[in-house]
């Protein structure tokens, strides 16, 4: 079989690829669906991002669907046949964090597509995959796989928001609308937050995300007083969603979070400098987010029954074997919100 590898910066090859059969307690899944994260563009672009870099050829992607096609012994809540969505986590359930709850924290993940750990866990853009069982979930009948490869974004996005509270009545500010701060505005609605502003530097993502409901949606380059009323008194945000990882983007909000308000951290921005004043004077708290667990079962299941809708999201789907072209489009963020590889 086939898979969409990276071997380093713009090096990105279809590559021929071992394709075991299930083994006791796994599936073997024909994937349908793969969706271009910010991640795998790092990889694509940079070799990697901060300390995590290529260091041997990799299979990148982790948000796949596709149908089960043989099933290992032991296995009997899933069948040939059967649509699921992958789960690319896969902790080890014995460390420390495991055994607290914090399986997102785990100290021996196996994420796939993932450089952070030697060797390199392979990734899921591959026409099979072979996981442990618990990784594959059935999806709903109403899905398309293309809906169902977006549960790990979604999944991501339905974590940062638990990392702010409840969202009920509360008016949100999403920097950044990728497809994870598009995602962050469908997922604070679906908190019922009562207001949730938007903002990017590309009109393009602003379209979508008032498409997916934001109150508002503006261009911080173009409309420079778009946010004024909302820096009115000391702010009037109680959350924000960091979704940029743009110091400027994080530097800026700062003026528009109510005293109290709760800054929530996606975008991985590196090294950045705050007026840490403005975060203690004011009372700010500023929490991170990274990936996520139970959420994963959740998002399949809200997507399922039509709760979350990511359909406008999925901007391209182009075949596999033109994943360079896939790459590319989904760098230009005019054109593009989230771009899917079909196998
Ligand atoms: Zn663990």
């Amino acid at each position: 079989m086939r898979a969409v590898v990276i071997h380093a910066p713009k090096d990105l090859r279809i590559d021929s690829f071992p394709d075991p059969a299930p083994e006791a307690g796994e599936v073997r899944i024909k994937i349908a669906a793969g969706g271009i994260c910010g991640s795998d563009l790092h990889y694509y672009h940079h070799g990697g991002f901060g300390a995590v870099r290529i260091q041997q050829p990799m299979a990148l992607g982790h948000e796949i669907a596709g149908v089960i096609d043989a099933v290992g012994s032991g296995v009997s809540h899933l069948k040939a046949g059967m649509r699921v969505a992958v789960n690319p986590s896969k902790p080890c359930c014995s460390c420390i964090f495991c055994r607290e709850g914090l399986r997102n924290q785990c100290l021996d993940m196996r994420f796939m597509g993932s450089a952070m750990r030697m060797p390199h866990v392979q990734g899921g853009f591959r026409e099979n995959v072979t996981i442990d069982a618990s990784q594959a979930l059935p999806m709903a009948d109403s899905l398309s796989l293309g809906e169902a490869a977006m549960a790990e974004p979604v999944a991501v996005c339905l974590h940062a928001g638990r990392q702010a509270g409840p969202l009920l009545g509360k008016r949100v500010l999403v920097t950044g609308c990728g497809p994870i701060g598009a995602l962050m505005v469908v997922v604070a609605r679906y908190d019922g937050a009562a207001e949730v502003v938007a903002t990017d530097i590309a009109d393009a993502p602003l379209g979508i995300a008032r498409e997916l409901g934001a109150s508002l949606a503006v261009n911080v380059v173009n409309e420079t007083s778009g946010l004024d009323p909302y820096r009115a008194g000391k702010g009037v945000f109680d959350v924000l969603f960091e979704a940029s990882g743009n110091q400027a983007a994080l530097r800026s909000a700062l003026d528009l979070v109510r005293p109290g308000g709760i800054i929530v951290q996606l975008g991985l921005g590196g090294e950045m400098t705050l007026p840490v004043n403005a975060i203690v004077t004011k009372e700010l708290q500023l929490r991170g987010t990274f990936r996520f667990d139970p959420e994963f079962e959740l998002a399949l299941r809200l997507m399922g029954e039509g709760l979350i809708d990511v359909k406008p999201l999925i901007t391209a789907t182009l075949p596999f074997d033109s994943a360079v072209d896939a790459f590319e489009l989904a760098s230009d963020r005019s054109k593009s919100m989230k771009v899917q590889l079909a196998f």
